[in-house]
């Protein structure tokens, strides 16, 4: 069993149409870098011009709603981003459980929506910092996996994002040992779950990923990318993650 690598970048709310400048050195980047996959989560209104403009580079959603469609305001379905040109969405972000207060259910029928669609999906987990310091990160992570993994996942479809909500934005992560800790962890929940199809799924890390640190903690056993919020706004600082995973 071999996991290809995957640096996923999530640009959150950030960007516009003059951004987009970035994705071409990043398409760049990830075209000499085969061993790796690299993929980027945009805004919903620059899913289609980036599709459009850097087509080797799998363009993805933040986000998708778990109708097909329907009465629902200001949501976009997982079809309309896939007819955008979206490849992927990523799912259950911590920005939206807690923004959105979002749930690991909400997450299940987000993933379950966008697999439906023909979307591979990152679906994101991790613990909060008060969970974290009380000692219940691994049961945390536990739950919110035994919620939100489909019973269908499978790696042709699927990757799990272990994000601890602490890490993300702020500068500051786990240890190595920590980070390969709870990676083994979530991973012996899917094989729980999923059985035999648990080995070929890849687990990233996200929560403040630097070009500095990604070799290290892409050298952690059991992580198999990294999933990139503000280091992956700018081909400068993204594209050093990229050639740490090659
Ligand atoms: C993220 O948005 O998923 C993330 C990990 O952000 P950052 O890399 O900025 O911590």
């Amino acid at each position: 069993m071999t996991r290809r690598r995957l640096i996923a970048g999530n640009w959150k709310m950030f960007g516009n149409r003059a951004a987009l400048a970035e994705l071409t050195p990043i398409a760049a980047a990830a075209a000499a870098a085969p061993g790796v996959d690299v993929a980027v989560a945009v805004p919903f209104t620059l899913i289609a011009p980036a599709a459009e403009l850097v087509p080797t580079l799998p363009i993805g959603a933040e986000d998708i709603h778990e109708a097909e469609s329907g009465a629902h305001t200001g949501c976009v379905s997982a079809s309309m981003v896939r007819e955008a040109g979206a490849r992927f969405s990523i799912v259950g972000h911590s920005e939206r459980r807690a923004d959105q207060g979002e749930t690991s259910h909400d997450a299940w029928a987000k993933a379950a929506a966008g697999h439906r669609a023909g979307l591979s999906i990152i679906l994101c987990c991790g613990e909060t910092e008060a969970e974290h310091n009380a000692g219940r990160a691994e049961r945390v992570v536990q739950a919110q996996i035994e919620k939100s993994v489909p019973d269908n996942a499978d790696a042709s479809w699927f990757t799990l994002a272990y994000e601890p909500r602490w890490a993300i934005g702020t500068g500051r992560i786990p240890t190595f040992d920590q980070i390969a800790s709870m990676h083994a962890i979530a991973r012996a929940k899917l094989r729980m779950m999923i059985g035999d199809r648990a080995a070929d799924v890849r687990i990233l890390y996200g929560g403040s990923v630097t070009g500095e640190n990604a070799a290290a903690i892409l050298a952690c056993d059991d992580v198999d990318g990294a999933l990139v919020g503000g280091a992956s706004l700018t081909a400068a600082k993204f594209v050093p993650i990229i050639e740490a995973a090659a």
